[in-house]
């Protein structure tokens, strides 16, 4: 069955749930921290990509395009919700994989594979030419550019801050393109809050993050990159995040992965035992999903 229209998709999706964390390590700092469910908002349309997703297929529908040409990488978390939309929206889409042949699918496209995307390895240099265009429509045919990076992503990103009923000093989540978190910083922006926006990198693009953000909003002001929780780069880990992401799961009953929420959520801990934080601060963490980026290859 397919859904046909983009809002039609909204029936499907659950509400992001906000969850106090009580825990002693927090309350002893005088710190209270919440963290934001966008995770919860759909088992497979993962939070995030759903929120950076709504406005650019709203846009497309508009255009009365469907056909959708996109790229990423080999475990990308964004392609695996856009293969998934596509499939309940019965739009064509072809996704351009960085990889070879030989290698074995990852779970990421062998659902896209199932979900019945056309997939088209590609070599570095393919690749890296392909990561320069933005947001084309040509032919009825849509080019969503890596990561939807783009200024109808930030539209959806800001939805989350919308959603907000309190005020808060920190709100922290990890960080790639930096797509999310401007749509963050826009919204704090407009709305004049004092909220301070920080952005954990999960890969070694410190630089970038800080400028993709400036080039869709228009200023960085009200955020800033952590760093030092990348243990070595995109997807990268090791044996004291993983203890971490078993430990959360344990005190907080939070499910991480190592590529992004795992990163995040070990630096907010780290940060506050540290003493970062000052005292009374409110800190939000928003659970941006991706939980799909940790199944590993069969
Ligand atoms: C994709 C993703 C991010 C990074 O989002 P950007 O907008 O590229 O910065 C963060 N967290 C999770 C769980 C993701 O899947």
């Amino acid at each position: 069955m397919h859904y046909r229209k983009v809002s039609h998709l909204y029936s499907i999706l659950k509400p992001s749930e906000i969850i106090p964390i009580k825990y002693p390590l927090f309350e002893s700092k005088g710190i209270s921290v919440d963290v934001k469910r966008d995770d919860l908002i759909h088992p497979v349309l993962s939070g995030n990509k759903w929120r950076k997703l709504k406005h650019l297929l709203l846009h497309i529908e508009s255009l009365n395009a469907n056909a959708i040409q996109a790229l990423g990488g080999r475990y990308s978390n964004y392609l695996h919700s856009l293969s998934y939309v596509c499939h309940l929206l019965g739009w064509p889409l072809e996704i351009f994989v960085l990889g070879y042949s030989n290698q074995p699918d990852t779970p990421m496209m062998s659902d896209a594979r199932a979900w019945g995307a056309k997939l088209t390895l590609v070599d570095k240099q393919t690749y890296r030419k392909l990561r320069e265009r933005s947001f084309e429509y040509t032919n009825n045919m849509v080019w969503l550019p890596e990561g939807g990076f783009d200024a109808l992503a930030i539209k959806g990103a800001a939805e989350s801050i919308f959603e907000l009923s309190r005020n808060y000093d920190y709100l922290i989540t990890a960080s790639a393109t930096g797509t999310t978190i401007a749509g963050y910083c826009a919204a704090v922006a407009k709305y004049q809050l004092s909220t301070r926006i920080l952005a954990v990198t999960v890969l070694k693009n410190d630089d970038e993050i800080e400028s993709n953000v400036t080039q869709l909003v228009g200023h960085a002001d009200n955020c800033q990159i952590i760093k030092g929780y990348e243990c070595g780069g995109f997807g990268k880990h090791n044996a004291e995040l993983e203890r971490f992401i078993e430990f959360a799961r344990e005190k907080f009953s939070i499910p991480l992965e190592p590529v992004y929420s795992g990163k995040s959520f070990w630096a907010l801990y780290n940060m506050a035992e540290n003493n970062w934080f000052p005292k009374g601060s409110r800190v939000l963490y928003v659970h941006c999903g991706g939980l799909q980026g940790a199944r590993k290859t069969a």
